[in-house]
């Protein structure tokens, strides 16, 4: 059986600031029936009190120029998996995660010990499956810096872009004094970007295989639009680049057994999706009715998922007969205007800041309606959800969103959702009151629709063998 490991800032169910902790803590377990999968992460504050069995497997020292300091790898099997933690006090136990000043010299010293780890500990690793920037220079200290060392010298390496748009772009002494890279390493080319080095550039150009989280943003990544200034990069290595749909854990979101939702229920009981509603209603303040269109947006608050569209647009949406509910934090200018709305619209429209779990599954369960309106989006997880719950979404045709959602045909009842082209105000309004007219006027219709995406398979079931076929061609 070949041994995975995957590298990566977050995972299930240890640490989730967002859709790629949903992917590394799922993704391993459709691969156990084939595959020996290990995970390597960083051991935050907020994971230590959920380590309670881990014990330490090794300790080292990590010496660069700028870098003299103790590392200790601690071990936790859990669900058949062996997570391993890097534990470094100064480095990871602080109160958040990312975007701190020294994250160059934080994310540098995690990708050497997690090289150094393997060199030290005879894991048996034959791929090492490395996601996002965060992990982005394990390729290349695996092939160049440490290839003579047996441990590493057979390792293939696949590299996973969740989101392109964050690259780990930091100074050129970042590559020089905390990686120890040599002159002729950090100047033939391959990790340089404009006056700095760049962790995804070097995953991009050392991985044996690199992924994306959709057929549709593999594509749109080597265009200027989407390509974020690295889509040269990506053009010569689109031969070794596949776009694979993320799935979701379908049993932890299951609507007919999720303990975070008061009422359970499935595609032939959605009746007990309308309690879910209610309940969400009178939890957050708004005016309890089971008929009144529910529209629910869960996510990070930025200008990559389309917020300010859902904002701009406030007075006509809030002219349709909906509520609405947001959860999530971000952007400081997105956050005041849905509290400034909120005033505005009382008992309407609910917005909580934040990251709340059990919320987003009651959102997920309560509402009718879920907008994704996003300018970029590499799959987009919030939208598999919602379809699991019966919630339709209603997005912007790109990336994941135009891989996951089949838009409504009102002459066959087909679709799990709704879906426009532009990033305008008016072509997602212009949707919003078709879907919106649907739910009043063809109740019958619209619960087909939402029968349909509940019976959609976004389990990792097909994905995970495109993955394997990723493993079993190198
Ligand atoms: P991202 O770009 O943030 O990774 P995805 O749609 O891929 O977007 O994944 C988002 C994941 O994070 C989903 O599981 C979603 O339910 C969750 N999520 C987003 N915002 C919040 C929040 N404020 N509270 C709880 N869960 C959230």
């Amino acid at each position: 059986m070949k041994h995975i490991l995957f590298v990566a800032s977050e995972s299930l169910p240890f640490v989730k600031t967002g859709g790629l902790a949903d992917v590394v803590g799922s993704l391993p377990k459709a691969l156990t029936s084939n595959y020996r999968v290990s995970v390597f992460l960083p051991l935050y504050s907020s994971v230590i009190p959920k380590l309670k069995e881990a014990k330490a497997v090794v300790s080292f020292q990590i010496t660069t120029p700028c870098i003299h300091q103790p590392a200790t790898i601690l071990k936790q099997t859990h669900d058949g998996i062996d997570y391993y933690f890097l534990q470094h006090q100064g480095y990871f136990e602080r109160d958040g995660y990312y975007g701190y000043p020294d994250d160059g010299e934080r994310f540098a010293f995690f990708n050497l010990a997690c090289a150094t780890f393997i060199e030290k500990v005879n894991l048996s690793v034959d791929i090492i499956h490395s996601h996002d920037w965060h992990a982005g220079m394990i390729p290349l200290l695996s092939r160049v810096v440490f290839k003579h060392h047996p441990n590493h010298k057979n390792i293939k390496h696949v590299f996973t872009i969740h989101n392109l748009a964050y690259q780990g772009q930091f100074p050129l002494s970042v590559a020089k004094e905390c990686l120890g890279l040599s002159d002729q390493i950090i100047n033939d080319g391959s990790i340089r970007f404009d006056d700095g080095v760049n962790f995804l550039k070097s995953a991009i150009v050392y991985a044996h295989k690199i992924t994306t989280v959709s057929p549709s943003y593999a594509q749109e990544i080597l265009g200027v639009a989407f390509g974020e200034r690295l889509h040269e990069v990506l053009r010569l290595r689109q031969y070794d680049l596949y776009g694979i749909l993320n799935g979701i854990d379908t049993t932890f979101w299951n609507p007919s057994e999720d303990p975070l939702i008061p009422y359970h229920f499935d595609s032939e009981t959605l009746e007990n999706k309308i309690k879910n509603k209610l309940a969400l209603q009178k939890k957050l303040g708004l005016k309890s009715s089971e008929n009144t269109l529910l529209l629910g947006v869960v996510s990070r608050l930025t200008w990559q998922k389309g917020i300010h569209l859902i904002l701009d647009q406030m007075s006509d949406i809030m002219g349709l007969d909906v509520q609405l509910v947001v959860l999530g934090s971000g952007e400081a200018h997105l956050e005041h205007g849905f509290r400034h709305m909120v005033e505005k619209y009382y008992g309407r429209l609910a917005y909580v800041a934040g990251y709340n779990e059990p919320l987003a599954h009651e959102i997920y369960a309560g509402c009718d309606l879920l907008l994704m309106p996003s300018l970029f989006e590499p799959c987009g997880l919030s939208q598999m959800i919602a379809m699991r719950y019966g919630t339709l979404p209603l997005v912007r045709e790109v990336g994941g969103l135009k891989d996951s959602v089949l838009p409504y045909n009102s002459s066959d009842q087909s679709g799990t959702g709704f879906s426009f082209k532009d990033f305008s105000i008016s072509d997602l309004y212009h949707v919003l009151r078709m879907a919106v007219y649907l739910y009043y006027h063809y109740p019958s219709e619209f619960e087909q629709v939402q029968r349909n995406a509940m019976n959609e398979d976004f389990s990792w079931a097909l994905s995970s063998v495109q993955y394997a076929k990723v493993y079993d061609s190198l």
